[in-house]
């Protein structure tokens, strides 16, 4: 089996979740858009209900329906991206919960089903959805007697502590939503971390939970174990992959391990990633290709079977630095290929 391979550590994951809960004295939902940001939104929901989660937060309807069919009708589905056209059959089969995001929005759900229960999202500032100052200013009154199930916000900048947009945000929705009755939502992981003045009634943490920055606090949840499919040994001066991009300097003992840009090991981890055998770290070397990397594995004392890429010594984050990307890039990349195991 030429596959990479996916440990996912639930007990981590819920783990994780309780960590952030028990920061809070409020409601705790869980974000699992994108899958679960890569991890499998089924098996994550069925986890996280079995802790007492009972709000879930994807980002398209369509998300919604392997998580219903996860967690039956024991939570609430929450939809980031509103009630879009074409949308309307969908949040009432499955019974979501859209949070509607403008005025059109607003007139399409209450058109289309009128009863059915929604939430508002407005704009402190971010400027990416909600509803501006100006119009909620129109409806508020309008949509709040018909009782949204939450008035959300979301932080541009949570994941540094000391940037002035938090505050700033923080004081807008605060204008924006005193005296309001309905519940309200302010922080993702990041603000959660900002402290109570930032978590209301209810927080949305989604990358804390599968061990990402900021959380740094969190239990690693994700490890990925890539192949090795043959090995080599090259003299002085013999040269590696495309564009023959590296050169041994020494006498080189070299594998070739199955996984490439197409598993979302991005062509930028080409730039000096480092693989893992036990704790003892081998260099990605060359061009990552499609399917396969190379790696120097010369000061190893034995040939491995395999390297971890994500790994106790190399967190998710660490691997996404090498890339010059995030951890929730390095997450939601992660292929389809790859064989999964859930444990814990
Ligand atoms: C993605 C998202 C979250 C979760 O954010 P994390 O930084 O992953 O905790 C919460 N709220 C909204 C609106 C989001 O888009």
């Amino acid at each position: 089996m030429s596959t990479g391979h996916l440990t996912i550590d639930l007990a981590a994951l819920t783990a994780n979740w309780r960590a952030l809960h028990a920061m809070t004295s409020c409601e705790t939902a869980a974000v699992i858009k994108a899958d679960a940001y890569g991890l499998g939104s089924e098996r994550v929901a069925k986890a996280l209900v079995k802790q007492g989660v009972r709000i879930f937060y994807v980002a398209m309807a369509e998300e919604g329906a392997a998580v219903r069919a996860a967690v039956g009708d024991k939570a609430q589905i929450r939809v980031l991206t509103g009630h879009m056209r074409g949308d309307t059959d969908m949040i009432a089969d499955l019974n979501l919960t859209p949070i509607l995001n403008s005025i059109d929005q607003i007139n399409r759900h209450f058109e289309a089903l009128p009863d059915h229960p929604f939430g508002l999202q407005l704009d402190t500032g971010m400027n990416r959805l909600g509803l501006e100052w100006d119009d909620w200013a129109a409806v508020a009154e309008a949509a709040l007697r018909c009782k949204p199930v939450v008035v959300m916000s979301h932080l541009a900048c949570a994941d540094e502590p000391d940037h002035p947009m938090n505050p700033y945000q923080l004081d807008v929705f605060h204008q924006m939503t005193d005296g309001i009755t309905t519940p309200r939502s302010l922080a993702a992981t990041g603000g959660i971390l900002l402290g109570p003045d930032y978590h209301f009634d209810e927080c949305r943490p989604g990358i804390g939970l599968y061990g990402g920055l900021p959380f740094e606090d969190a239990r690693p949840v994700v490890r990925l174990d890539l192949p090795v499919v043959q090995l080599r040994d090259l003299t002085a001066g013999e040269v590696v992959g495309y564009g023959n991009s590296w050169q041994a300097d020494r006498p080189t003992r070299l594998a070739t391990v199955a996984a490439g840009y197409a598993d979302g090991l991005q062509r930028a981890l080409s730039r000096g990633a480092m693989l893992f055998h036990g704790d003892t770290p081998c260099p990605l070397v060359g061009r990552v290709s499609m399917d396969l990397i190379t790696v120097d594995v010369t000061d190893l004392n034995e040939d491995p079977n395999a390297l971890a890429i994500i790994c106790d010594a190399q967190p998710v984050d660490r691997l996404a630095q090498s890339a010059g990307t995030i951890g929730y890039e390095m997450l939601t990349s992660l292929s389809p290929r790859y064989s999964r195991r859930y444990v814990g």
